[in-house]
């Protein structure tokens, strides 16, 4: 029988990328042949490493080649995105045709919603790629489906609340930044409307999403009367799962690493090495999030208190870096990169807790990896992962803003650094939860690897 073929389309950002290619991986373990395709520049940037049999790549131009120029917009770019990729992604089919493929599914990731033209156009039917948490799937369909107004009136007040079905109940601080009417990006509510619309259109879809069941089991079922939301997560290389020594250790989907980044590697394995076990504080706000200054020397405050050993990676060029207050102080107590091998720094023993930006990915990777978290969002989905992070997976505890919102302060960052790193609750809720991942993982039984195969069946089959 010939094996069906998938397109998996992703956004160009590392958060995307990683998740899909793990995606991609899967699929292809399952028999599966996978045409991984994201923008051009985003493909020539990534590292493509072990990549087995039956995985290749393409790409579509988004009309910036060689880069999206910074300044230029976030809306300009994502309206650039919609206008060029329609077109160049239309003509990889049609070359894709011509070349003898026959797509039996496109499977996208969030931000794209326009791609339901193309594939509609060429007739290859679609299912969504998820890459936040189910929980966040559900907030944007209760949004659309209901209850928009009450939280668009209510959110800038502190002391508004709401239970949703299946949801825990979210007080305003806990909902996505982008339903805030004065968030920086007026644009991506409406992206993420366009994409509930799409699917509140469509009957009962599959939605593929990376999480498990048994993380997100009430989330999973909410709004099962109108889509089929289907856990296949995690969705970090299998080689940090099966808690073996990992030999597929590369992501493959590092976009943003630079050469000074890569030459580091074996210096802050090393480093950690050196460290005891669970002593570690790694500190990391993903591949966007960029601190103000103000707020760097709040970190630095918090970190050189607590007298621990701390791996931070700092995206920002060196000469700012430098301008820190007490930089000689940090050097002595900990490590500074500017890029680092993430799930490998996470799997490493010596960790003790992440503070993170709880974008959705580092979030699920430290759950995964055992490691409780200091919660530190900044926008979009982070606040929400927050939510789910201190309260409902108890594996960690949310920052406080000053009273100015502006900034958190050094004690207060001290204060939750403590906290965790004392914990052993939260501790061993982390190892609780990075069991059931590796579970839901498996091939024999697990959750996930069922609902990807369920998944591959049914398209097999139309
Ligand atoms: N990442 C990494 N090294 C770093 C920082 C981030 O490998 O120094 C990876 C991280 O493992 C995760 C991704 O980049 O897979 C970031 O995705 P996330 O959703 O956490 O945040 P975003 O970058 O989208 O804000």
């Amino acid at each position: 029988m010939l094996k069906p073929q998938i397109l998996l389309v992703t956004y160009p950002a590392q958060g995307h990328i990683n998740p899909g290619l793990q995606l991609a991986k899967r699929l292809v373990s399952i028999g599966v042949q996978v045409t991984f395709v994201t923008t051009v520049y985003a493909i020539r940037r990534m590292n493509k490493t072990s990549v087995p049999e039956g995985l290749t790549f393409g790409s579509f131009s988004d009309g910036y080649d060689d880069g999206f120029k910074p300044g230029d917009g976030d809306d300009i770019y994502w309206a650039e995105l919609r206008r060029v990729g329609s077109q160049t992604l239309t003509e990889f089919l049609v070359a894709s045709t011509e070349q003898g493929k026959h797509y039996s599914c496109i499977v996208y990731s969030i931000l794209l919603p326009w791609i339901e033209k193309v594939a509609a156009a060429a007739n290859i039917p679609t299912t969504l790629f998820w890459n936040q948490t189910a929980t966040m799937l559900d907030v944007y369909y209760y949004y659309s489906n209901g209850y928009g107004d009450v939280i668009k009136n209510n959110i800038n007040d502190p002391s508004f609340s709401l239970k949703l079905q299946g949801l825990p109940e979210l007080n305003s601080r806990d909902f996505p930044s982008f339903f805030v009417s004065s968030n920086p990006y007026p644009f991506a509510l409406p992206l993420f409307q366009e994409q509930i619309e799409i699917l509140d259109q469509q009957s009962h879809p599959r939605v593929l999403v990376n999480t498990f069941d048994a993380l997100e089991s009430e989330a999973l079922k909410a709004i099962n009367h109108k889509y089929n939301v289907v856990g296949i997560g995690p969705l970090i290389p299998s080689a940090f799962l099966d808690g073996k020594d990992p030999s597929d250790k590369c992501f493959g989907g590092d976009i943003v690493k630079n050469s000074s980044s890569s030459s580091s590697k074996d210096s802050y394995m090393e480093w950690l090495d050196s460290k005891p076990e669970s002593s570690v504080i790694y500190v990391s706000f993903g591949s966007m999030s960029v601190l103000s200054k103000p707020q760097m020397e709040e970190m630095a405050r918090g970190l050189l208190g607590t007298g621990r050993p701390f791996l931070w990676v700092i995206r920002e060029k060196e000469e700012e870096e430098e301008e820190l207050s007490c930089i000689k102080e940090l050097e002595e107590q900990g490590k500074i990169v500017r890029w680092c091998s993430q799930v490998e720094v996470l799997s490493h023993k010596s960790l003790g807790c992440f503070m993170t930006h709880c974008g959705w990915n580092s979030t699920f990777e430290s759950l995964c990896t055992g490691v409780p978290m200091v919660a530190f969002p900044q926008w979009t989905d982070q606040t929400t992962n927050a939510k789910l992070v201190e309260d409902v997976w108890k594996i960690g505890v949310r920052v406080n803003f000053n009273e100015d919102k502006e900034i958190v302060d050094g004690d207060e960052i001290y204060r939750c650094l403590e906290l965790v790193m004392g914990c052993k609750e939260m501790a061993s809720n982390a190892k609780k939860w990075m069991e059931l991942a590796r579970e839901a993982a498996k091939e024999a039984g697990g959750s996930s690897h069922k609902n990807l195969k369920d998944f591959v069946d049914q398209i097999s089959h139309v």
